[in-house]
């Protein structure tokens, strides 16, 4: 049923006349963060996709009794998230995109489709992934229905993803705290406009920012990212406005989509233009001062900075290999230089962690040995051996664990004072319960190496001192070392002194006439 509402005492019920019924709204989505500067290939098991119902759980705010859920006919048909990780090949990404088109023909007329998306999806041989994807859900649902696109702030926004997109917006922190949050008002704007009858907004300003920086330079938590990202709220409260989004981009592919981008979306001309020129000019002007969230330095200088240190737990993070930023996760540089520390070489010497790397074989000889066994063999560099070969570990089994969603089975050995956690599928660690279920206290552990880039809140919060890790790897932080040749230039920092760009918005057609 439609909603009434009462405008005031004096009013009468207003009814929309556009809607007699519940709204029919259709759920689909992909998402993975691939890097095409690794070597690893992402399949279609890595998607995890959840079929018709089981969508529901990916959204707690459309449980079963939850309001939204009640004011519309739902229509999931396939969502897939995947852990970052090397391009999708072709196969998985037509054989999941191809599910979604079936079930949704077979779900038409639809009023509206929540498209749930990160936005940094590299497909072998395709350019703009999204941008494709939903060219061919429009194709199949037809110019009237409105599709709302939902989005991480690392994605990109081609013209095209814009141009079919008819709400979008994307999260507003890094970490990605307001995840829920941001799935949740793509759908009450897509829901409320239909409800209204008001439909698509009348217009969407679309400014491309000629910068592309790595997510650790511009985390929320910090400045200039931390204010440049609190204007988003009071801009989407002024009359005319429905949502606001700006779009770090993401920096380990090469696409000319690459960049980072802002879109306002509204039904009143002037405030969407001025605000998305807004929002451009303070990203454009603060872009000198993005920096690393903590200190970077060589892998050689953060060891001994960490060694040398009074403050524990001391983090590293290893992050050229950063398998949450798109890294194969199993390069070996960085534990392979930690094991030849003569430091480390015995059991009284300082507590390390290292988490984690990908050695199915070493896992299954630590089963076969149990915990307090003796275990020896090679991990790592099955998908990334360009920078160091599989690394040669013996020790003693810690502890093993099973039937973990990603990881699948962990175990630890302890090699010297090290404690290397080794995996069948690579997994990273961001929680404190990612180490304590295998028996390691982090909080007491005195150097812990992380194969991440910042540190997530829980590890965030418990560490002593912290650096960053200029290691190598498919995400290398050091983006001037990385061979771009298809995205636009000039670019910052690479064309570091370019010129002020045209930052002038520009009006992205209505889906109903963008061809
Ligand atoms: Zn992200």
């Amino acid at each position: 049923m439609m909603r009434r509402f009462f405008l005031c005492a004096a009013a009468t019920l207003v009814i929309s006349s556009s809607y007699a019924q519940k709204p029919r709204i259709a759920i689909a989505g992909l998402a993975i963060e691939s890097s095409t500067f690794s070597p690893a290939l992402t399949d279609e098991a890595a998607f995890h996709a959840s079929y018709g119902d089981e969508v529901f759980k990916l959204y707690p705010f459309l449980s079963r009794d939850s309001s939204l859920r009640k004011r519309a006919d739902w229509v999931p048909t396939l969502v897939g998230h995947a852990l970052p990780g090397g391009a999708v090949t072709r196969a998985a990404y037509e054989s999941l995109l191809g599910k979604t088109l079936d079930s949704l023909r077979t779900h038409l007329p639809l009023d509206g489709v929540f498209f749930d998306i990160h936005g940094a999806m590299s497909v072998v041989g395709l350019d703009d992934p999204e941008g494709d994807m939903i060219t061919r859900i429009r194709e199949v649902v037809g110019k009237k229905t409105i599709i709302s696109t939902s989005m991480d702030l690392h994605g990109n926004v081609s013209w095209r993803l814009a141009g079919h997109s008819d709400l979008i917006t994307c999260y507003r922190m890094a970490p990605h705290e307001d995840e829920m949050e941001t799935k949740e008002r793509a759908v009450e704007n897509l829901v409320s406009r239909i409800e209204s009858g008001k439909g698509k907004p009348a217009y969407k300003a679309y400014v491309a920012i000629p910068v592309l920086l790595p997510g650790e330079k511009t985390s929320t938590r910090i400045e200039p990212a931390r204010t440049i990202y609190a204007a988003l709220g009071p801009a989407t409260k002024q009359k005319g406005v429905i949502d606001a989004a700006i779009w770090i981009g993401y920096a380990w592919a090469d696409e000319p989509r690459n960049h980072a981008a802002v879109v306002v979306t509204g039904d009143d001309e002037n405030t969407v233009t001025r605000t998305a020129e807004q929002l451009a000019h303070s990203f454009w002007e603060a872009r000198k001062r993005f920096e690393f969230v903590a200190p970077t330095l060589s892998y050689e200088k953060s060891m001994e900075t960490a060694l040398k240190s009074t403050k524990h737990p001391f983090f590293i993070s290893d992050m050229g290999d950063n398998p949450t930023a798109g890294g194969a996760g199993d390069v070996t540089w960085t534990l392979t230089q930690i094991l030849s520390r003569r430091e480390f070489k015995s059991a009284s010497g300082p507590s390390l962690i290292y988490a984690s790397l990908p050695g199915p074989d070493l896992v299954e000889k630590a089963i076969a040995a149990g915990v307090g066994g003796q275990v020896e063999g090679t991990a790592g560099a099955a998908v990334d051996a360009r920078y160091a070969p599989p690394v040669h570990i013996t020790g003693q089994v810690e502890a093993i664990r099973e039937g973990d969603k990603d990881a699948e089975a962990e175990a630890v050995v302890k090699v010297g004072s090290v404690h290397v956690i080794v995996t069948k599928k690579r997994k990273p660690y961001h929680y404190e319960a990612d180490f304590t279920r295998l028996g390691l206290n982090p909080r007491k552990t005195d150097i812990v190496v992380v194969k991440i880039g910042y540190l997530q809140p829980e590890l965030y919060d418990m560490r002593a001192d912290w650096i960053m890790a200029l290691t190598p790897g498919g995400v290398d932080q050091d983006l001037e070392r990385l061979p771009y040749k298809h995205i636009q230039r000039p670019m910052y920092p690479l064309d570091n002194d370019m010129k002020d760009p045209d930052l002038k918005a520009k009006m992205v057609p209505s889906s109903d006439n963008f061809r």
